[in-house]
C-alpha cells in the first residue's frame, strides 16, 4: 500500500513508534472499495475531544457496545463513522463545587468507562497516551481517552491531580458553568478571581509538569489569557466554537483569543451543537423564556412543546460547522483546529448532517468539497490534537527526568 504524506506518517516519524508500520498496514484492508470520505474516515485516526457518554450512561444506562435507540454514540455507529479515540467526558456539574461529592462522582464515572472496556474488551480499550492511541489504531477497538470537564474534583489538592492522572484523565476543563476554586467561568457573571485563582495558577504549572492537557473551554476570557501566559505547552479548547458567529457568547472564542491560542501552539476543537455555531440557535432558549414570561406562564415542558410548534428549533447545518473550521484556518492556519463534537452533551440540537458519531464522513466530504487536501483534513481529524498531546507528554517527560 502506498501512502502519501499523511499526518499519520508525520506522527509516526515524530513519535518514533515501531508499531506505526503495523497499524498503518492494518488500515489498508478493503479501503479501495470505499468512497473517498469513508476511506479517509477509516484510513486515519479520528480523535473527538468531547463526548459525554459517561454522564449520559450515569443518568440512563444503555448498552453502548451494541446499537442504542438513544444518544449519539454507540460502538456500531462509532465504527461506521471511523471514530478511533473519543475523549470521554468525566463531567461534574458545577453544583458539586458547593455540595461536595465531585471527587466521588469523577471516580465513579471513570469506573464506568473501565467497566465498559472490561465488558467488551474486543470493542473498547482505555487510552491514556498518544502511543496507546496509535498502537490500538487498526485493531477494531475504540480507544477511550478521558478528559475531566470541571476541575471541581481536584478540591484544591495537587495530590488529587496526581490521582486522576494515574486513573488516566488527560485533560481538565478548568471550570464548567460556574466559577470554581480554580477559575472563573464564561457563563458566570460573578468574576470571583478575575481569571484564575491563585490555586488555579499553581494547578496550571502542576498540570504542565505531570502531562495533563489544559482545557480552556468554558472559562472566562481573563482565565484563558492567564492560562496561555502561564502554560509552558500548548493548551486546548476541547469543545468550543467561534464568537464571531455567536456575538456576546463568551463561551465561544473570539478572533484575538484564536490568535493567542495559535501563538501558544494550541488547538480549538470545534463544538458541533447548533447553539454554539449559529446566533439564531444560540438565542433560541432566551427568546422562548422571554415569550413564556410575556405570556405569564412557566417555561415548562408543555410550554416548550407548544412554542416549538410555532417556533421550530433552528438547527444549524454541516455547512455552518465547516464555516467555523474555515474561519480558524483563514485566521491562524491549518494547524490549530480539530473536532470536539459534544455528542451526548447538547441534547437534540445537533446540526443537520452531523447528528451522531456515524457522521464524521459527512464532515470529511464537506471539507473535500471546500478544497481541503487530504493532508489538511487529517490534521483536523486528529493530527493537530495528537501533536499538542505529544508535546504535553514530552514536556512532562523532560520534567520527570
Ligand atoms: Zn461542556
Amino acid at each position: 500500500m502506498k501512502f502519501q504524506l499523511s499526518a499519520m506518517t508525520i506522527l509516526c516519524s515524530t513519535l518514533l513508534l515501531s508499531s506505526c508500520a503495523q497499524t498503518m498496514q492494518a488500515t489498508s484492508n478493503n479501503l479501495a472499495e470505499l468512497n473517498t470520505a469513508d476511506r479517509v474516515a477509516q484510513q486515519y485516526i479520528i480523535v473527538d475531544t468531547h463526548i459525554d457518554v459517561p454522564y449520559r450512561l450515569h443518568k440512563k444506562w444503555e448498552d453502548v457496545t451494541v446499537a442504542t435507540a438513544n444518544g449519539e454514540f454507540d460502538y456500531p455507529r462509532a465504527q461506521q463513522g471511523g471514530l478511533n479515540a473519543p475523549f470521554m467526558s468525566i463531567y461534574i456539574p458545577a453544583s458539586y463545587e458547593r455540595t461536595g461529592g465531585g471527587y466521588q462522582l469523577a471516580n465513579q464515572l471513570i469506573d464506568s468507562m473501565e467497566a465498559l472496556v472490561a465488558r467488551a474488551p474486543d470493542k473498547f480499550a482505555m487510552a491514556s497516551s498518544t502511543q496507546q492511541v496509535l498502537a490500538q489504531f487498526g485493531s477494531g477497538k475504540i480507544s477511550l481517552a478521558m478528559g475531566m470537564e470541571n476541575g471541581t474534583p481536584i478540591e484544591g489538592k495537587l495530590e488529587n491531580l496526581q490521582h486522576f492522572y494515574q486513573r488516566g484523565v488527560r485533560y481538565i476543563t478548568l471550570a464548567h458553568s460556574e466559577s470554581n476554586h480554580i477559575s472563573d467561568s464564561s457563563y458566570d457573571i460573578r468574576r470571583r478571581w478575575q481569571g484564575l485563582s491563585p490555586f488555579g495558577k499553581e494547578l496550571v504549572v502542576a498540570m504542565n509538569n505531570i502531562g495533563m492537557m489544559i482545557d480552556i473551554s468554558h472559562v472566562s476570557d481573563d482565565a484563558f489569557y492567564q492560562a496561555v501566559a502561564i502554560s509552558k505547552v500548548p493548551v486546548i479548547a476541547s469543545h468550543s466554537s467561534l464568537r464571531s458567529y455567536t456575538p456576546d457568547f463568551e463561551r465561544n472564542m473570539d478572533d484575538d483569543m484564536l490568535k493567542a491560542l495559535a501563538k501558544n501552539g494550541g488547538v480549538i476543537q470545534i463544538n458541533f451543537g447548533s447553539s454554539f455555531v449559529t446566533r439564531q440557535a444560540n438565542q433560541y432558549n432566551a427568546l422562548r423564556k422571554a415569550a413564556a414570561q410575556q405570556a405569564g406562564v412557566e417555561d415548562n415542558q408543555a410550554f416548550r412543546e407548544a412554542y416549538s410548534k410555532t417556533h421550530p428549533y433552528p438547527f444549524a447545518t454541516l455547512d455552518t460547522v465547516l464555516d467555523h473550521i474555515d474561519h480558524v484556518v483563514k485566521l491562524v492556519g491549518i494547524n490549530h483546529v480539530g473536532i470536539g463534537s459534544d455528542y451526548d452533551g447538547v441534547g437534540d440540537s445537533l446540526p443537520i448532517g452531523l447528528k451522531d458519531v456515524a457522521s464524521y464522513p459527512n464532515l470529511i466530504a464537506g471539507l473535500f468539497k471546500r478544497g481541503y487536501s487530504e493532508e489538511d483534513i487529517v490534521k483536523i481529524l486528529s493530527g493537530n490534537l495528537m501533536r499538542v498531546w505529544a508535546e504535553v507528554e514530552a514536556y512532562a517527560a523532560k520534567q520527570a527526568s
